[in-house]
């Protein structure tokens, strides 16, 4: 067993930061990774104490060197990257997909199930379960073996002596889900919750679906050898259909579109692979997307239901959404109590009121959306308030949407920018809630004031105990340090999002107060800032002076360090608008050291486009080649990487 440190135990003389600092860190893995903590609360915070005086720059308290805790679970490699799938939505598009494949005319294929879950990766040796990791990037995920567990279907002990991987979706079963949907709003993300859980509890909930295996040691010919070899390792395994034609394959998939409801768990389509293991891997991968396979998705489900009431929401930045009350419904495993409406004008287009039965769906993860009225109880639509509901201000009406002008004293506002405060920087486990009783209690009304807080003041609220207290007040002071975007992104500044922050930085506004200070002209000499946008961005700034202002009086801001070449040996190509204008995304790209192409070929790494279903040229020939489609915010993110 680990030894237990108390604080006489430490001669604090003698002890060097670097020393401190890896019990510390040890500590903390222990608190979150293991049931054992090392030493306890108090000691912790006094060692952080002294460290944080001894050496206020150790990476204990940077984010860089801490990602082993950003899930709080450590991070392993697998032992073969865990590519993603290419996707078809419809039948054309899948036969489609492997024609260009130029597979010869007799492959034959295996038909499995999509499972929505989380995909895992179990490594056994000698037959005994070593290590369970999430997919994660791909390329690493978290080691969550102490929760896989105690999941159902796991085994730790095989009765063969296989040393190999298997790949596996965690997944909650509808029967499950019911017994733990106050804690989940859907399977999947009851799946996701209760896997990254550090206490483990929950986990039996989830149940383990084999659906590959790997091992050096073994030879297998055809996924139909996998999949026999899974059953006789007795793992519970996918369904797995065999499939010699495409018309095979799209009966197979109506049957399971007529049947999902009636499924144990949710699927979300089918995955249809080549069974012969030699093509397949002649066909090989792009960009960890394996070419032998597709995802051959369903179309999103749809249900009938009735608004039951509409209310008008205040967002962070003034933006008015109206959210429908509907009787509660049931759509892949989850129970949909609110629709989102968009905006007043989506509502006076569908002339969506009270009493209407309307056509709702769920795509992913996002919320439920509107796709049709389809009867109605009164005429017209619902009133547009032309009030703001939380501080009664009057609306400004642009375009399609409205906002609240009233950006400093709503308290709508307020209470939704200092949430997203903490999201943009990402202090994790303070709810809605807490946030809302610590503004009631006058603790919080800044987002500086965040960096006030002691334990004291949070461990109480919601019955938040002290461990939990603890680790949000330690998660808001490792955010000491901060780089000049955070601070602005962090401030929640209308028309200033992370993207412009990061073009007003590189064109040298690179101190707080050039910033805070940039006038319009300056603005307008931007690349894509017009004068209507650039007054906006301009009184914006100074409507939040005090919010950055609170920030900065508790930060240091991170130097910015010489440009990294994270985007090195990449090509990219844009299609459609995105939020910037070409030339400066250009010139991002190039700083980063990637190349922006005009066109698509073979050669191109990734095609960034802000459109999910853009019809242009260059979005279908990415497709047709699987050139991995990203938007402007994961580019910004792999540049930040
Ligand atoms: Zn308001």
């Amino acid at each position: 067993m680990a030894k237990f440190f108390n604080l006489s135990d430490i001669d604090l003389q003698k002890i060097s930061p670097n020393q401190l600092g890896q019990l510390l860190i040890e500590a903390k893995q222990a608190y979150y990774t293991t049931a054992q903590p090392i030493m306890s609360d108090h000691t912790y915070d006094t060692l952080e104490n002294i460290l944080r005086q001894k050496a206020p720059h150790h990476r204990l308290f940077s984010t860089i060197g801490n990602s082993n805790f950003k899930t709080g679970w450590p991070k392993k490699k697998h032992s073969m990257p865990m590519g993603s799938q290419n996707k078809a939505t419809n039948y054309r598009d899948m036969i489609h997909y492997f024609e260009l494949k130029k597979i010869p005319p007799q492959t034959t294929f295996v038909v499995q199930p999509k499972c929505d879950g989380i995909s895992l990766e179990l490594i056994y040796k000698q037959g005994q379960l070593d290590k369970a990791i999430t997919r994660g990037d791909g390329r690493a995920g978290d080691l969550i073996t102490q929760n896989v567990v105690k999941m159902k279907n796991c085994q730790t002990r095989l009765n063969q002596k296989f040393t190999g991987s298997i790949r596996c979706e965690i997944v909650v079963t509808y029967q499950d889900f019911q017994k733990i949907k106050q804690d989940y709003s859907n399977p999947r993300n009851a799946a996701s919750g209760i896997s990254q859980r550090l206490d483990s509890q929950l986990s039996q909930f989830c149940t383990l679906i084999a659906v590959d295996i790997y091992s050096s040691q073994l030879d297998f010919k055809t996924e139909t050898d996998k999949i026999t070899y899974l059953k006789q390792l007795k793992i519970p395994t996918v369904e797995s259909h065999p499939a010699n034609s495409f018309a095979s394959i799209e009966k197979i998939y109506q049957n399971y579109l007529k049947k999902r409801s009636t499924h144990p768990f949710d699927i979300d389509g089918l995955v249809v692979k080549i069974n012969n293991i030699q093509l397949q891997q002649k066909l090989g991968s792009l960009h960890q997307h394996p070419k032998h396979q597709i995802a051959y998705k369903f179309p999103p489900e749809t249900k009938q239901t009735q608004i039951l009431d509409i209310d008008w929401t205040v967002g962070p930045m003034g933006r008015i959404t109206p959210v429908a009350k509907v009787e509660p419904v049931q759509i892949s495993g989850a129970i949909i109590n609110y629709i989102s409406l968009a905006n007043y004008q989506l509502v006076k287009q569908q002339q969506v009121n009270i009493g209407d039965i309307v056509q709702i769906s769920r795509r992913g993860d996002v919320i439920p959306h509107l796709e049709k009225v389809v009867n109605k109880l009164k005429l017209g639509h619902v009133t547009i308030p032309q009030k703001c509901p939380s501080c009664h201000q009057s609306l400004i009406f642009e375009d399609k949407n409205s906002y609240c002008p009233n950006l400093n004293q709503c308290p709508a506002q307020i209470l939704g920018s200092l949430r997203l405060f903490c999201q943009n920087l990402e202090i994790k486990g303070l709810s809605e809630q807490t946030i809302k009783k610590l503004y009631q209690q006058k603790l919080v009304k800044l987002p500086g004031d965040f960096y006030k807080l002691q334990i004291s003041d949070i461990q109480n609220l919601d019955g938040l105990g002290k461990k939990s207290a603890t680790n949000i007040i330690n998660q808001i002071q490792a955010k000491r340090k901060l780089s000049l975007s955070q601070v602005f992104h962090a401030s929640v500044i209308p028309n200033f999002s992370l993207a412009r922050i990061k073009q007003i930085t590189s064109a040298g506004y690179q101190t707080p107060s050039k910033i805070i200070n940039i006038a319009i002209p300056q603005l307008q000499a931007i690349d894509g800032i017009q004068q209507t946008l650039a007054t906006k961005i301009h009184q914006a700034i100074q409507l939040r002076r005090s919010f950055i202002q609170s920030i900065l009086d508790q930060v240091q801001i991170k130097k910015t360090s010489r440009k990294k070449q994270s985007l090195k040996n990449l090509n990219f190509c844009i299609t459609g608008q995105l939020d910037t204008p070409r030339s400066q995304d250009k010139k991002l790209i190039e700083a980063h050291g990637g190349k922006l192409l005009s066109a698509v070929s073979k050669n191109l790494s990734y095609l960034v486009s802000n459109s999910t279903t853009s019809n242009s040229a260059k979005f279908k020939k990415a497709q047709q080649l699987n050139i991995p489609i990203i938007n402007q915010k994961q580019l910004i993110n792999m540049i930040n990487h």
